[in-house]
């Protein structure tokens, strides 16, 4: 499904990532970790299209297309969706009106036709269940005042709504409490079939917990240093980064 080659990119005169390589199958749940600063959000962001990042060599392929020739709206068309670290608040516009209009597009797109207004609240109760999320917050503008915890939650709202090909999480974790983590979790797992795939990216091993990776990956200075199954990341929950950074150092 993604195939990630060599990639390098930079920000301004800073290289960031620097030839990371990834396979990335249907109905495969992939664990990025790694130290602060090592470039996850980076990753995601290249992957996503965000235009500040400056990819300089290396190849992208999602389903046999060129990801990085792609505008972002297109990648998100094709089924690649991103919940990032910073969800963006978007003043003026209802998290429903937001959320019609990309369903829409997105069916369209398909092929599929567009949902009426009574279609697409059914669709909206359906999702809103899956993630426990209360109406009062859709009727709100996009992430406008939002806590952390409510921003993940209304990113995983979104990911249910879209159905994705490919899901990439950067740190849906961060912000939440444990009743909050099970439920993103849990809406995560829900969405989890075999022909779909999400990257998730994490701190902390807790997350892992609930969302089993088949595949646990340590990105250390711009590339993937370690990679290996859940037991990877209960190893670097119990011994940090350390004897991975030493293990670089020797290399
Ligand atoms: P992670 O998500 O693993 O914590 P990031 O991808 O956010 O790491 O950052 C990787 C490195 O790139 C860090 O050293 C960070 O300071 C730098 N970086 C990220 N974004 C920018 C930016 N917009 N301008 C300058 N440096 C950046
Ligand atoms: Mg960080
Ligand atoms: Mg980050």
């Amino acid at each position: 499904m993604l195939t990630i080659k060599n990639l390098q990119a930079k920000i301004g005169e800073k290289h960031i990532l620097n030839g990371i390589n990834l396979d990335v199958k249907p109905g495969e749940v992939h664990a990025i970790m790694g130290p602060n600063g090592s470039g996850k959000s980076t990753l995601a962001s290249v992957l996503a299209g965000r235009e500040e990042y400056e990819v300089t060599g290396g190849e992208v392929s999602f389903e046999g297309k060129d990801l990085l020739e792609m505008a972002p709206e297109d990648r998100a068309r094709e089924g690649v969706f991103m919940a990032f670290q910073y969800p963006v608040e978007i003043p003026g516009v209802s998290t429903i009106n937001f959320m019609k209009t990309a369903v829409n597009q997105i069916r369209g797109y398909r092929g599929q036709p567009t949902l009426d207004a009574v279609s697409f609240l059914g669709l909206m109760k359906e999702k809103m269940k899956l993630v426990e999320i209360d109406q009062a917050l859709l009727n709100r503008a996009l992430n406008e005042g939002f806590s952390g915890g409510e921003k993940k939650r209304n990113e995983i709202f979104q990911m249910a709504m879209l159905e994705p090909k490919l899901a990439i999480l950067d740190e849906t974790d961060s912000g939440l409490d444990i009743d909050a983590l099970k439920i993103v979790s849990n809406g995560v797992n829900k969405l989890r079939n075999k022909s779909n795939a999400v990257i998730v990216v994490t701190h902390y091993q807790r997350l892992l917990d609930y969302i089993v990776p088949d595949f646990v990956h340590v990105l250390y200075k711009g590339k993937i240093v370690k990679s290996g199954t859940k037991e990877l990341a209960l190893e670097l929950e119990a011994k940090g980064y350390d004897w991975i950074k030493e293990e670089v150092s020797v290399l």
